[in-house]
């Protein structure tokens, strides 16, 4: 599931190709897509737009148009967001905006999961309201990670809660605990200032560092033009239990008792 880094690179591809374009037209292949609308009125509200920016926000991207509604894609399990000017129908789309001559872009979705949504100014202030602050912006800072983790929820439940924190996910949240030397399952409000301190590092760095990669590609993420991400080769933890921790040598566990997602973490050096 794509979170912060590869909704970035995403966004960064795209945005050279759509900012400024006209939407002249949309088509819904997939009703179930959109909330609280119907093909024909999102149509509508979109129809003669201009794209003024392309941005993200956690781990959606989001369009920004010039009478200042907002269309969010949230990705899910496999979308994903392409350019194409083909005019051969891609099997797994679910939606498309014709931007004219800037071409199509294509929301494409094999589990069909993802979700469109079209938000006024209000809207989108309560959407951005319910989620956490973002871990690669200057304003994000140790104390903000601290107000973060409150609660006795596990440490990694608390750092994938998007409204605690925006953009991490089960991958990032692995890498970044290891780093720390933290146990995933340790109790949010019970790490000390020193480990909040490591944690707020480790989190930035990491994502940092994957953005940079273009992202991690385990099965399906692809950039916006289309590649596999490099950041997979370059996992620390997440995939690797039963191997051997990198910085000990000792085995790396897996269990899925935290969050029933896989957890991969050194039972020696993350306590
Ligand atoms: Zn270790």
């Amino acid at each position: 599931m794509p979170e912060l880094p590869e909704v970035e690179t995403i966004a960064r591809d795209l945005r050279p190709g759509l900012t400024g374009a006209r939407i002249a037209g949309v088509r819904v292949h997939r009703s179930h897509i959109l909330r609280q609308t119907t093909p024909a009125a999102f149509a509508r509200a979109l129809r003669g737009r201009r794209i003024a920016l392309v941005t993200r926000r956690a781990k959606h991207l989001v369009l920004v148009l010039d009478d200042d509604a907002r269309v969010i894609f949230q990705l899910r399990m496999t979308g994903s967001l392409y350019v194409t000017d083909a005019r051969r129908r891609d099997p797994y789309s679910v939606l498309e905006l014709d931007l004219g001559d800037r071409g199509h872009l294509v929301f494409r979705d094999v589990r069909r999961l993802g979700i469109v949504l079209r938000l006024t100014p209000a809207g989108w202030a309560a959407y951005t309201e319910r989620l956490g602050p973002e871990p690669l912006e200057r304003a994000f800072t140790a104390a903000k990670l601290a107000r973060a983790l409150s609660g006795r929820l596990a440490v990694k439940k608390a750092i994938m809660d998007q409204r605690r924190l925006a953009g991490v996910g089960n991958i990032y949240a692995n890498e970044a605990l290891w780093l720390a030397c933290i146990d995933p399952s340790r109790s949010a409000a019970g790490l000390g200032e020193g480990e909040i301190a490591a944690l707020h590092r480790s989190i930035v760095g990491v994502l940092r560092r994957a953005v940079r990669g273009r992202g991690t590609t385990i099965r399906d993420y692809r950039t916006g033009t289309g590649q596999p991400g490099t950041f997979q080769g370059r996992l620390a933890v997440y995939g690797r239990g039963g191997e051997p921790c990198l910085r000990c040598g000792h085995r790396l566990a897996l269990t899925h008792a935290i969050d029933q997602r896989a957890t991969h973490f050194c039972p020696w050096c993350q306590s």
